[in-house]
């Protein structure tokens, strides 16, 4: 042991792998990450793996290899509880194909920080977990990836259109449908048929309105974004059950789908309930304070997705976003080595920089902080630029200047963006 505290870092996604890199080479820390995966999948761009506008193996970062980079120790495997009063986390795993895999180890902190994101709700609804594809993880994304492709070839082969249902007009289910636009021709290239006949997307929103809560202009934006790309809408149309072959609203109306796509609301991990006698919110999220320490013990902390922080003043919790973890990760890094010495940091304070949808080739649309106080409505190019400049800030953060210049360079040059879609290999 070398006698520095010992940080442990519950989860490695937009927040914790930052955070991990931010503070792994200091030599007053010892500091270690958990994550059940081996590597790294940038979530923001998960629907793009899903449509397969983007390759994820081009995209992936071993945790290994950025612990060796960035000073700090990997450990993979499940997170199964954490005993405040001990000061140790359970781990599991990871489990091994024909093997047992590793055996359950406890982890010994000083301090703790909680970064293990949220999912997608079912609601209680009928059929979720056995129909409906939802998008929270890599495997989701593969998942939905190929029966996307074998929907597509059944189109292709019979002359009859693949019937996509998402369900949700927020940020995921929009750009999915965007994406899958992009990707469509890449099936009928040469046989001379209009590929938006062999392809048809219907979102379904169970409030009046397309994305609930955005404001009017860039609901407008979105709304004709949607209706240039042949895309469907829906609203008020309550779901009650996903079947096998399609969706059936509250009023008993059939959608028929090949794939029902489930993209309604964001709670935090189902985890965050079993680990340890957290406040949690109506949401399922670790409530934390402007510190973002939770009310369990102040030496465990929690931020991005999995952690419930309502400013003063405001009525709602800050969003789940990459845009909020990564701010978050920031502060945190310069927060730690404060409350480990006993000192009490400034407050957290999160700079609304906006949001952005981007909508595949037919541009992005978004609204980004502008003078603090106004929005600026962006479009097309700047806006896609804008929006790319978020996951290049990640990379950066991860792999430092040199490579992560070669990194953004290499992804800029790769073939796998775009509207390409692999179908060999
Ligand atoms: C399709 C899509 C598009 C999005 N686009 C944007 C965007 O454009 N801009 C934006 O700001 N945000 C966007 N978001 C939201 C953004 O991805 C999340 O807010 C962000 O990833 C939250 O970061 P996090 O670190 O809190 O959690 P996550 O990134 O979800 O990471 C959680 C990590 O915990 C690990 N984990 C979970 N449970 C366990 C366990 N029991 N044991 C071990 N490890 C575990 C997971 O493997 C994962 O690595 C998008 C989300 C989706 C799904």
């Amino acid at each position: 042991m070398s006698g520095r505290p010992q940080v442990l870092i519950l989860g490695g996604g937009a927040g914790g792998v930052e955070l991990a890199a931010r503070i792994g080479l200091r030599d007053d820390l010892q500091v270690t990450l958990v994550d059940r995966h081996p590597s790294h999948l940038w979530k923001p761009r998960l629907h793009e793996f899903a449509a397969g506008t983007i390759d994820s193996t081009l995209s992936e970062l071993s945790y290994y290899m950025l612990a060796r980079m960035r000073g700090f120790e990997f450990q993979q495997g499940e997170v199964e509880a954490i005993d405040p009063a001990r000061r140790i986390v359970r781990l599991s795993g990871p489990k091994a194909p024909g093997g047992d895999g590793a055996s359950p180890r406890d982890l010994a902190f000083d301090h703790l920080v909680v970064a293990l994101g949220g999912m997608t709700p079912d609601f209680g609804t009928k059929g979720v977990g056995e129909h409906a594809v939802r998008l929270d993880e890599r495997a989701d994304a593969d998942r939905f990836r190929a029966r996307f492709i074998a929907a597509m070839i059944d189109a292709r082969e019979s002359g009859k259109a693949a019937r996509i249902v998402i369900i949700g007009s927020g940020a995921t289910g929009t750009e999915l449908a965007a994406n899958l636009r992009q990707v469509e021709a890449g099936f009928f290239r040469g046989e001379g048929r209009a590929p938006r006949d062999m392809l048809e997307i219907l979102i379904a929103e169970a409030a009046p309105q397309l994305m609930p809560g955005a404001e009017e202009t860039l609901r407008e934006a979105v709304r004709s974004r949607l209706a240039e790309l042949e895309i469907d809408t829906l609203t008020g149309a309550k779901i009650a059950e996903i079947a096998a072959d399609g969706v059936v609203a509250a009023d008993g109306t059939r959608y028929p789908a090949d794939i029902s796509v489930w993209a309604a609301g964001l709670v935090g991990n189902p985890v965050l309930g079993r680990l340890a006698a957290f406040d949690l919110d109506n949401k399922g999220r670790i409530v934390v304070d402007s510190r973002l320490r939770s009310e369990l013990d102040p030496r465990i902390q929690a931020f991005g997705d999995a952690a419930s922080f309502t400013p003063e003043g405001a009525g709602a919790p800050l969003p789940p976003t990459a845009q909020c973890a990564s701010q978050q990760a920031d502060y945190l890094a310069a927060a730690i080595p404060l409350l480990l010495a006993g000192k009490e940091p400034e407050p957290f304070v999160y700079d609304d920089r906006g949001r952005l949808l981007s909508l595949a080739r037919a541009g992005s649309v978004g609204q980004i902080g502008f003078g603090r106080r106004n929005d600026l409505l962006v479009k097309g190019r700047f806006a896609n630029a804008a929006y790319k400049s978020l996951q290049r800030r990640h990379q950066w953060t991860l792999l430092g200047p040199l490579r992560g210049g070669v990194a953004i360079f290499a992804d800029w040059l790769s073939p796998a963006k775009g509207a390409q879609l692999k179908l060999h290999g």
